[in-house]
């Protein structure tokens, strides 16, 4: 018989959202006539928007037209690319330092690659499962250890407690020297954005300790805030030491279309100098041969003027529900952070369980949401709150929070 990959059993904490949809499962069950709403998971649930699902259209039937039939296209179209670059980035990139992809937690999972099995990892603590459990699976995390009830930790990784004591923005001094810094901002599940010199830091320290910084942005439209830096490409120096992550699925709606990017500067490089860029060009013609050319047409539709509309358009709409939840919960007392410049609202229920939270909300309100501990040890006592939902689902869980 063929051996089992060891690191697929290491892997623990990916049994979050089963573990959420057992529970959900359980529970209608038990209630038939329960109406039950999810805050729970990050899907987005509105349609996507009529100038970009043109775009999708135009896609589609180019690819049946002897003029607008393309094939493989490894690192993605070049007007989108170049679209990429002036939109997010002023220019700052030529189109062989951008990347499409399907989807950023797709490139995550495959940017493992680049560091092998011998990586040091940094993560905030909590943060999205992927870039532990994509660790885990490269072989860099090292087994599990259990410190607290319903959390733990992986040995080979260094978490970054964000909690309310530190304006959930990590002490950088924990950051092992030559590590891989997975930073999220937006950050899912907490909410909290980090500023420009908190970014500055961030950006200093990875270079004082020959750090790469895998910057997530996938929630960088959410952001209202002028002052708040939208890539980390805004801060000196960052071209040199971070490669960022971005995504259509959320701003568009394309979580279920596929279509994302990442940034990987030429500048940065290995301890051995050889170009990180020229490493991830290989893989993405070794293992990936790129996105779908309809996803793209929808997604440079998505980036011209009446795109960028649309992609304020909806983003607001689920700000208006982040508005909405962080109000009720606040209404109840609760300390809530998030909602305001991301659609994920973190609320703190002091001295509690997060799992035990969880049944509450699901009890009493008929609500999922998601246990903070699920994201790692410092969501103890936190519950995430997602913004993603039709308006009336939304109005309804806020009148039903009343009864917590
Ligand atoms: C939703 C999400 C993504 C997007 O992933 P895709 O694969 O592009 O759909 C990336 N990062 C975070 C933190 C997310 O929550």
């Amino acid at each position: 018989m063929i051996t089992r990959n060891l690191n697929m059993a290491n892997l623990k904490a990916g049994y979050l959202f089963p573990e959420i949809a057992k529970r959900r499962r359980e529970f209608a069950a038990a209630h038939p006539d329960a109406k039950i709403i999810s805050l729970g998971v990050g899907n987005t649930t509105e349609p996507i928007l009529p100038h970009t699902n043109a775009g999708l259209v135009n896609g589609a039937q180019k690819l049946g037209t002897a003029q607008g039939y393309s094939g493989y296209q490894d690192e993605g179209i070049a007007r989108l690319r170049e679209k990429i670059s002036s939109v997010f980035y002023k220019d700052k990139f030529g189109i062989d330092e951008i990347f499409i992809s399907d989807g950023a937690k797709c490139d995550i999972g495959r940017l493992q690659i680049l560091f092998g099995s011998g990586a040091k990892i940094a993560v905030q603590d909590p943060s999205y499962p992927v870039y532990v459990d994509g660790s885990v699976l490269a072989g860099a995390a090292g087994g599990w250890e259990e410190y607290a009830a319903n959390s733990g930790g992986y040995k080979g990784i260094t978490y970054l407690p964000c909690t309310a004591e530190n304006n959930f923005f990590p002490n950088l001094d924990l950051i092992p020297n030559n590590s891989v810094i997975y930073f999220c901002s937006p950050n899912n599940p907490t909410g909290a954005v980090a500023d420009r010199a908190q970014l500055t830091s961030l950006v200093n320290a990875a270079i004082s300790k020959g750090c790469l910084i895998v910057f997530d942005a996938a929630y960088s439209e959410f952001i209202r805030d002028p002052n708040l830096p939208k890539t980390i490409y805004e801060i000196d120096k960052a071209q040199t030491c971070a490669i960022e992550v971005n995504s259509f699925s959320k701003p568009a709606g394309f979580t279920g279309v596929r279509l994302g990017w990442s940034v990987v500067p030429k500048a940065i490089k290995y301890s051995t100098g050889e170009s990180v860029n020229a490493d991830w060009s290989r893989i993405a013609g070794t293992i990936f041969n790129g996105a779908s050319n309809i996803a793209q047409e929808g997604g440079l539709a998505s980036l011209d003027d009446d795109g960028i509309k649309e992609i304020r358009e909806l983003t607001d709409f689920y700000l208006g529900n982040a508005k909405l939840i962080r109000n009720a919960l606040t209404k109840k007392g609760l300390t809530c952070i998030g909602g305001e410049n991301s659609p994920y609202i973190w609320a703190k229920f002091p001295g509690r369980d997060s799992w035990e939270v969880f049944s509450e909300i699901l009890e009493k309100c008929h609500v999922v949401t998601t246990p903070g501990a699920g994201f790692g040890p410092a969501g103890q006592s936190f519950v995430r709150f997602s913004a993603f939902g039709h308006r009336a689902d939304v109005e309804e869980a806020c009148k039903r929070l009343e009864k917590l």
